[in-house]
């Protein structure tokens, strides 16, 4: 009988925590509104296959070299990148080249100095908040004679990040500023060891305290074999790690704009591939800062020559780099910032 009683207490206290929690998360669904849908669908409507694939097919051309960091070809990037934002009007918080330099002293392996690219828009009412959209444009250069043209990795995010800054600035020039100020950080030495996120996060341009979160880009042009039937899907990593809201506002914006399968295979925690710590969204995590890593999965042309334009998937290109916006512009202006979960 004793042993009853405590077995019932047990089920009682039990019963009390889930329900406390599965009304956390309701209140969290519930907070979550997309009041300004026919702005967003606006913009996120100029995010186009056709304008992706067009810079896709550019910067994983041969004219780039397979973009390695401290090589010319890295440095053409760039400057390619850094004109492509000026001549958007997209302006730089760090000023007019736009290029975060970092000293060959900061580099475990390579000689050179290097940079990361910055441009930005301000926020109209919590400017010194800072969302953070990222994506490496450096991959392997060229060995024997082979160029490694990086299409997928990361001519697709780097593309997707250059068309969604685009998308934003579109917005700003019609009324609608972000309320938060939104970073489009294209990082160096992703492939050598996240060397250009390491770096930003140990010198940021906004304080890390008042970053909200990282949206980060590492190869969403391509379909695995997994989903050979059903190209409709993007891999989501971490969005629950550090805030449970950033989760569910990932998934409220694909729901009510982009309806792809997300598939959170490589967010468990026992994934042995333990992509969450292999691109520069870690870096961020590691700083307490919530992250999103957008990810189509490994193919047989990762890090080979043959990760080339052609074979991107330049339709669910597209709507992988709207969910991006889309999720984003909410994270930019949301009445108040995201929370991070206590520990
Ligand atoms: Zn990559």
């Amino acid at each position: 009988m004793k042993v009853f009683i405590i077995a019932s207490a047990l089920t009682l206290v039990g019963s009390c925590a889930t329900e406390r929690y599965s009304d956390k998360i309701q209140n969290i669904k519930d907070s979550i509104v997309f009041s300004d849908k026919q702005e967003i669908n606006t913009y996120a409507n100029s995010i186009t296959a056709n304008e992706l694939k067009d810079e896709v097919y550019y910067i994983s051309s041969d004219f780039f070299e397979g973009r390695k960091i401290g090589e010319i070809g890295f440095d053409k990037i760039s400057k390619y990148l850094k004109d492509y934002y000026v001549n958007q009007g997209i302006l730089s918080p760090i000023g007019n080249d736009y290029y975060q330099t970092i000293p060959e002293s900061f580099f475990f392996k390579q000689k050179n100095s290097s940079q990361n690219l910055i441009a930005y828009i301000k926020g109209s009412e919590f400017p010194e908040e800072v969302l953070i959209i990222s994506a490496h444009s450096d991959h392997l250069g060229i060995k024997d004679d082979n160029i490694y043209n990086g299409a997928d990795d990361n001519g697709s995010g780097t593309a997707a990040l250059m068309e969604i800054a685009q998308a934003f600035k579109l917005a700003e020039h019609d009324g609608f500023p972000p309320k938060r100020s939104i970073m489009f950080l294209h990082l160096t030495g992703e492939e050598e060891g996240l060397e250009g996120s390491r770096y930003y996060v140990t010198h940021p341009v906004f304080s890390l305290k008042n970053t909200i979160a990282d949206l980060n880009i590492d190869m969403i042009g391509r379909v695995d074999k997994i989903h050979k039937n059903n190209s409709n899907y993007v891999y989501l990593i971490g969005s629950d790690r550090l805030s449970t809201e950033l989760h569910y506002i990932s998934e409220a914006a694909n729901n009510e704009f982009t309806h792809l399968d997300l598939d959170y295979t490589y967010n468990d925690e026992n994934d042995a591939n333990n992509f969450y710590t292999r691109s520069d969204h870690y870096n961020f995590a590691d700083k307490n800062i919530p992250v999103i890593f957008y990810f189509n999965g490994v193919h047989d042309d990762y890090h080979q020559p043959t990760d080339t334009a052609e074979k991107l998937n330049y339709s669910v290109l597209e709507k992988r780099a709207k969910l991006i916006f889309t999720t984003a512009w909410y994270l930019a202006n949301s009445e108040t910032r995201i929370t991070v979960d206590e520990l």
